[in-house]
C-alpha cells in the first residue's frame, strides 16, 4: 500500500516546482497524489467588482458574482488537473474551504489520512519580508504529519 501525499497547490511556480521535486526525488508509482487547492475567501471578497457599485448588491448582482467566481475555481481546478496529466500521474484534485488555506490544507490532510503535505515556501502573494509565506508557516505549526517545504 502507498501513502497518501497532499501538495498544496496555489497556482505559483514554486507550488509547482514542489510537486516537481517531490516527484523526482520522493515519490513512489504506489503514492496516491492528491493536488489540495485552498479557495482563498479573501481573495474573492477582495475582488474590484465587489466594491465597484455598493448599491447595486440585491441578491441577483451577488449571485452573478458568486456564479463568476465559482466558475473561475473551476477553471483553476480543471489546470491543476492538467499538471497531473502532463506529468502522467495518478492522483486527484481538490478544493478546500476552511477559514483560511493553511487551516483546509491540515483539513485535508487529516481527512485523506495522507502522511506527507508538500508545499513550497512562498506562493502567489506579492510581500517579500519573510522567507515563509504565511500558508507555508501555518502549515508548518499545524501539521500533524511532516511537511516539505520546498525552495
Ligand atoms: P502570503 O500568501 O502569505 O502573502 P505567499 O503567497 O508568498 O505569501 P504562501 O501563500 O504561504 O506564500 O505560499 C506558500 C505555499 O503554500 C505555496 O507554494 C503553496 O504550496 C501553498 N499554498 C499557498 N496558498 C495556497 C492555496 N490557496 N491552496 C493551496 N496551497 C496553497
Ligand atoms: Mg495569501
Ligand atoms: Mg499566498
Amino acid at each position: 500500500e502507498g501513502k497518501t501525499v497532499i501538495i498544496a497547490i496555489d497556482g505559483s511556480d514554486i507550488a509547482k516546482y514542489a510537486l516537481d521535486w517531490y516527484v523526482k526525488n520522493v515519490h513512489r508509482p504506489t503514492d496516491n497524489i492528491i493536488l489540495v487547492h485552498a479557495v482563498e475567501l479573501n481573495e474573492i471578497l477582495h475582488n474590484q467588482q465587489w466594491y465597484s457599485s455598493p448599491y447595486t448588491f440585491d441578491k441577483d448582482v451577488l449571485f452573478t458574482l458568486l456564479e463568476d467566481e465559482k466558475r473561475k475555481i473551476t477553471h483553476k481546478l480543471e489546470e491543476f488537473a492538467l499538471l497531473l496529466k502532463t506529468r502522467q500521474l495518478a492522483g486527484s484534485v481538490k478544493s478546500a474551504h476552511a477559514s483560511s488555506p493553511g487551516e483546509g490544507i491540515v483539513k485535508a490532510a487529516i481527512e485523506n489520512h495522507a502522511s506527507l503535505i508538500v508545499t513550497g515556501t512562498r506562493g502567489l502573494g506579492s510581500i517579500r519580508r519573510t522567507f515563509l509565506g504565511s500558508v507555508s508557516d501555518y502549515i508548518l505549526h499545524h501539521s500533524p504529519v511532516p511537511v516539505i517545504v520546498c525552495h
